[in-house]
């Protein structure tokens, strides 16, 4: 077997004499072993990252020991939890992939409606332990994506309106700091950490495990999605700017404009075809919910109507293969101002010029309970903001020098349309090319500033930065 010994300064050398890294029992993955090439494939098949090891946790001990290996050889760490960063950062060249897809478990404690979720989990194990108990915390809308990034960058689903998003749901975290200790944070221990963890991302430590606060949730709840055809958009979205305004908090919705994605629940003649859907699901009872979708189903001629009673776990599930591991993605993204006419005239036109089918643009509706908790209350700042868009270019890997130099100029063009209607951006949408000012930007000033000193008390080297970077700062003046 190819090992890894600590000999050479900042250099890993192989031998052949099984020595591990002392102390670690997850597995060792190098270029040398057949399973490399899928290990350091993330979602987003664009990117191609080639790091010199990748070190698969069991657990925390595991990550303390790999942050300790990395920090003594001054080796590039990246982080990986889902691995579905569009950017990529779960990876980098070269240096080690801290990475936690082994470390999945979910343990629910339905009396204290708490759940231990490790810091590799996906929200498909979430929401599959949780619903055995009849309980749901708000998560993403894609059953394959990482609690990791998405908790620790702010969580956005359908249940964010009446429970908060995902980072108001964290109770407690276990961490890995850049020395290499395992602290707790909550609102009791480590309280700045705690604060920061909630919306700063990845950059103070490595989340081993988080408890959430659960709450009942279906198991059957009215959900789906209607689509119309795309000529239809500009009266949809009008229509529908006035249908949310008045939406009662269980009901979360969120636009997709694209085409019809070929899934088994929508005719055949109807794939692929440009249109404008809204996708629900209504968290409260289930009558309830019929009565609160009637007026979304009524408006002009459905292509087709899927609403209807679903379990949300399914739901949690539904559009799960539209959004592939493997293909060839680029995101653009923005808060919006909101839904003036003018906004939508500009996501009307612009939505439907991608080439190809697989792009689409998604906007959600927050508001809620989202809005009614402080501004300061943890690092997610932008409560105010009740729709955001997400633009994202969708290829075939094969399409790259087709439809693959041309899709992310859509994406761009779309966003620069859009440019008099921003309000900020969501961190978790960034790719690689938004710059350190967009992650000003998705801060905003304040919250920039605090997350800038908390860095510098636990990571003043920037040790963890493959990520949404937040430069540590001790001076308040970042
Ligand atoms: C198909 C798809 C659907 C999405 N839907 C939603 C949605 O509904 N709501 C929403 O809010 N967002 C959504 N997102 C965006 C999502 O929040 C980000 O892509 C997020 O970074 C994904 O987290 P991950 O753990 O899968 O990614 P990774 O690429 O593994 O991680 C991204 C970064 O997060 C950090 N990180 C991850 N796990 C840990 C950890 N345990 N400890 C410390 N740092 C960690 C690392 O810095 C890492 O570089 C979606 C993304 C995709 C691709």
């Amino acid at each position: 077997m190819t090992a890894l010994t600590s000999e050479g300064p900042g250099l890993l050398s192989e031998t052949t004499t099984g020595t591990e890294i002392p102390g670690f029992r997850g597995e060792l993955i190098t270029a040398e072993h057949a399973g490399y090439d899928n290990a350091r494939a993330v979602w987003n098949g664009a990117v191609n990252r080639r790091p010199r090891l990748i070190a698969r946790c069991t657990g925390a001990a595991d990550v303390a020991t790999a942050v300790r290996f990395a920090r003594d050889r001054d080796l590039e760490i990246a982080v990986r939890g889902g691995g579905h960063n569009v950017a990529g950062t779960a990876v980098c060249d070269d240096g080690i992939v801290i990475d936690l897809s082994a470390m999945r478990a979910v343990s629910v404690d339905p009396a204290g409606r708490t759940a231990q979720v490790q810091g590799g989990a996906l929200w498909s194990d979430v929401d599959q332990e949780t619903q055995a108990h009849g309980l749901a915390t708000t998560g993403g809308i894609v059953g394959h994506t990482g609690v990791g990034g998405v908790a620790l960058g702010g969580g956005i689903g359908w249940l964010m309106r009446t429970h908060g998003l995902t980072v108001d749901n964290l109770v407690e975290a276990e961490v890995v700091t850049a020395a290499g200790d395992i602290v707790r944070a909550s609102a009791d221990d480590h309280p700045d950490l705690f604060w920061a963890l909630r919306g700063g991302g990845g950059n103070f430590g490595v989340v081993s495990s988080f408890r959430f606060a659960l709450h009942p949730v279906g198991p059957t709840v009215t959900a789906g999605a209607v689509f119309w055809a795309a000529e239809d958009a500009t009266d949809i979205l009008r229509c529908y700017r006035d249908f949310v305004a008045d939406a009662p908090d269980e009901l979360g919705t969120v636009i997709r404009l694209g085409t019809v994605p070929p899934l088994p629940a929508i005719p055949a003649d109807l794939h692929w075809r440009p249109s404008i859907a809204v996708g629900c699901c209504y968290s409260g009872a289930v009558a309830d919910g019929e009565r609160a979708v009637r007026a979304l189903r009524r408006l002009g001629t459905p292509l087709v109507d899927l609403v209807g009673p679903t379990l949300y776990a399914d739901h949690q599930r539904g559009i799960d293969e539209t959004v592939p591991h493997g293909w060839h993605y680029y995101w653009k993204a923005t808060n919006l101002t909101g839904l003036a006419d003018e906004v939508i005239d500009v996501v009307a036109e612009h939505a439907f010029r991608a080439k190809s089918p697989r792009s689409y643009a998604a906007m959600f509706h927050l508001g809620g309970a989202v809005a009614r908790a402080p501004r300061d209350a943890t690092a997610y700042p932008d409560r105010d903001v009740a729709h955001n868009i997400v633009i994202d270019a969708a290829w075939l890997p094969d399409q790259d020098d087709t439809v693959g130099t041309s899709e992310p100029g859509w994406a761009r063009g779309f966003l620069q349309a859009l440019e008099p209607h921003r309000a900020g951006v969501y961190v978790n949408f960034l790719d690689s090319d938004d710059d350190t000012g967009r992650v000003r930007e998705a801060y905003g000033e304040d919250t920039y500033r605090r997350l800038a000193e908390i860095k510098a008390e636990y990571d003043p080297e920037n040790v963890f930065h493959n990520n949404k970077n937040i430069r540590p700062d001790r001076s308040g003046s970042a």
